[in-house]
């Protein structure tokens, strides 16, 4: 199976009450425990790539060669979605033409009536070539590449204005954070997650800054009509911690302990244990 669109797979996951894990990916090592722990625990899976990500990949054609390879080597069968987070009304169009499946249009920032004018030219045009859309209402808090959201609540009558314009998933900020949360954080603003499922049906519900919102909460926004969950933090945190422990001990002295294949095995195991456990967590596995 290639590339395809997140519109089915999260459909289905909102109609049987688990979400799909929408893992970002930095570098080929990422890409290939990523999808190889989808392949072993029969689970749908979104690969997120920022802008800043790509860009460090070199572009997005260079994402597009390197998934679909991968892919095809690896004899990956599971649904596969390629889908560019948090992206700017060009990039998403750029993307799209390189052959992504799947485009955030992230223009919470824009005031509602430009945030609503941009998001149908990205649906039209993503839509004639059967590409899923997510769109953002309330910006998300904390810092991602760059970009810099207080983390306002969304207004669920915004919501439902976005949700009508024909995208496949829609992102709300609810009080969630990317990075790590603080000491005083007051929780997912599920009463408000609640009235945003009641105004917009059955729309997908997508909840970013999954890294440090305690498990018993995810669960409850997943009943909630949460069905696509980001995680990216908590990876690089373990790939980091692996790592630094490798070349703590003095791995990379002994033998040939310094090939960057060796180097870097850790921290992508670390990256494989922590994919299944979110898998686990948002109830995904054996779902492909
Ligand atoms: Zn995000």
């Amino acid at each position: 199976m290639g590339l395809v669109s997140a519109k089915e797979m999260l459909e289905t996951a909102r109609k049987e009450g688990y979400a799909v894990g929408q893992f970002n990916i930095n570098n080929l090592e990422w890409t290939k425990a990523i999808l190889q722990a989808a392949q072993d625990q029969k689970s749908p899976v979104i690969l997120g790539v920022s802008e800043g990500a790509a860009k460090y990949m070199t572009g997005f054609s260079t994402v597009v060669g390197m998934v679909k390879g991968m892919i095809e080597n690896l004899n990956i069968t599971v649904p596969v979605a390629l889908h560019l987070d948090h992206g700017t009304y060009e990039g998403a169009k750029k993307c799209i033409e390189a052959g992504f499946s799947s485009v955030m249009f992230d223009g919470s920032h824009y005031d509602i009536d430009e945030n609503i004018a941009k998001t149908k030219e990205i649906v039209a045009y993503a839509t004639e070539r059967g590409i899923s859309v997510e769109a953002e209402v309330g910006s998300i808090g904390g810092e991602e590449d760059g970009v810099v959201g207080a983390g306002e609540v969304a207004d669920p009558k915004e919501c439902k204005m976005i949700a009508d314009l024909g995208i496949s998933m829609l992102a709300a900020g609810i009080g969630n954070i990317h990075g790590a949360y603080p000491d005083n954080w007051q929780g997912l603003r599920l009463d408000v997650l609640k009235e945003i499922q009641d105004i917009t049906g059955k729309m997908p519900l997508v909840l970013h800054g999954g890294t440090g919102i305690p498990d018993k909460m995810v669960r409850d926004a997943i009943a909630l009509g949460v069905s696509k969950i980001n995680v990216n933090t908590e990876c690089q945190w373990v790939f980091a911690e692996k790592t630094r422990e490798y070349i703590e001990e003095g791995k990379d002295k002994v033998g040939k302990g310094f090939d960057p294949r060796k180097m870097l095995a850790p921290g992508t195991k670390a990256v494989y244990d922590k994919t299944v456990e979110k898998m686990t967590l948002f109830g995904s596995i054996n779902k492909a």
